[in-house]
């Protein structure tokens, strides 16, 4: 069987994986010109998260890209330490600078790759599904996966458009490379002004920082083609806000890449529709401060891979049994990341206050492991099927 994949970002790609070990044949078209090397660190953690990983046999490979990051401090606006995090409270088991995750993905798979392209239409009829391409010719698939993230063209074609699905959660991030002009070793700073968040943290094993922005908004209206135009709605919200954020932003114009969105997530009452079906941040984006959208897309490739070949490639019967074993664990991680997203960027003064205050006693509070294991526990409640 023929399976087109949109999207070679992280859901794409460990799909692929998982078809081809079973004997599908997959192709993936990515509208990027080469893999999107952007972004933060992404982590994984507990049992579910790291058995896919063992299994597709990248653990090691991931391993040795890890950030290995220490404790993240946060400062005043004049880089006065006020309280550290030590990594453990927030850090999973393994983190990995998610274009690093990407290439690590993309290596693990044996499948016809089409970058610099997008679906443009499909039509389904009984035998499968004719698709269109802005630049390749026209093609025949079995079926047709939609993995093109948060603003998936996919879901656009067989569902409907984006603001029936995405949530905004009132918050926007940016992140991009910059050197590490600080001297960070395997650490990082964070600056947190009312309503806002700033942190610079080494990476690549101190050869290079990253930054990352965070502010609170409504929904902005800006062509997510256009690069600059992002950069200059950045400036703007963070113009004069102290600490080192200007010298951030000054590297930001000529930075290799540029990552901006908002933080949203993606609810949907069904995630398949006839030969089409959607896979992570497609389907059940849970936001990328819930620190498990890279999670979820692993283990969403290895049920619906593993539901199909169960089924002996009939998607009327996969596709319904990959939704009845990914619904309730994806719903456990968009609830933490709807709380997660409302603590990272506290709107008022007040509030702000007593944020950075908890965060200076945290480390000493007897329940400063409820987070990480909160967050542990979600990671690990699915059960995983063996397919073979
Ligand atoms: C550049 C980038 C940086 C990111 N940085 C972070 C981060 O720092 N922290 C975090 O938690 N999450 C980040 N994310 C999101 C994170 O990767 C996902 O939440 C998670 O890994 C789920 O992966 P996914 O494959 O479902 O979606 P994504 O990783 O978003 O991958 C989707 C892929 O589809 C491609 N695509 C989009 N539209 C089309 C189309 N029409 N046709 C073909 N391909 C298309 C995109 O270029 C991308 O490669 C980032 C995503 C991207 C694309």
């Amino acid at each position: 069987m023929n399976i087109l994949i949109s999207g070679a970002g992280v859901a794409g790609p460990a799909l692929a994986h998982w078809l081809r070990r079973h004997g599908f044949n997959p192709t993936i078209v990515e509208t990027a010109p080469a893999l999107r090397d952007g972004g933060h660190a992404v982590d994984f953690r507990g049992k579910a998260h790291l058995s896919v990983l063992r299994q597709m046999g990248v653990l090691d490979e991931i391993r040795r890209n890890q950030t290995g990051m220490g404790a993240m401090s946060y400062v005043s606006a004049t880089g006065k330490k006020i309280s550290s995090m030590p990594a453990d409270l927030f850090a999973g088991d393994v983190e990995i600078l998610r274009g690093d995750l990407s290439r690590v993905l993309f290596d693990a798979t044996d499948a016809e790759y089409l970058f610099g392209d997008t679906i443009t239409g499909l039509a389904e009829d009984a035998h499968g599904v004719t698709v269109t391409f802005e630049r390749a010719p026209v093609r025949r698939f079995d079926l047709v996966i939609g993995a093109d993230g948060l603003h998936s063209t996919v879901r656009a074609l067989a569902f409907g458009p984006e603001t029936d699905y995405v949530r905004h959660l009132g918050v926007h991030c940016a992140a991009f490379p910059l050197d590490n002009y600080l001297g960070l070793d395997h650490t990082g700073l964070a600056y947190r002004p009312p309503g806002k968040l700033v942190a610079i943290y080494s990476a690549r094993h101190n050869t290079e920082a990253r930054a990352m922005f965070l502010f609170g908004s409504p929904p902005l209206a800006y062509d997510r083609r256009d690069v600059m135009q992002q950069k200059k709605i950045l400036a703007e919200a963070f113009e004069g806000v102290g600490w080192e954020t200007s010298r951030a932003l000054a590297a930001m114009w000529d930075a290799p890449d540029f990552y901006f969105d908002s933080v949203a997530q993606v609810r949907m009452d069904r995630w398949s529709r006839g030969r089409v079906a959607l896979l992570g941040d497609a389907a059940y984006s849970p936001c990328l401060l819930s620190g498990m959208g890279s999670g979820l897309a692993v283990v969403g490739a290895y049920v619906l891979a593993g539901e199909l070949a169960a089924a002996g490639g009939d998607h009327r019967v996969a596709f319904p049994r990959y939704e009845e074993a990914m619904r309730e664990y994806a719903g456990g991680a968009q609830k933490s990341g709807e709380g997660v997203s409302r603590m990272v960027v506290p709107q008022g003064r007040l509030m702000t206050a007593f944020l950075n205050q908890y965060m200076r006693l945290m480390p000493y509070l007897p329940g400063k492991q409820m987070i990480a294991d909160s967050a542990r526990r979600t990671a690990e409640a699915i059960t995983l099927k063996e397919y073979r």
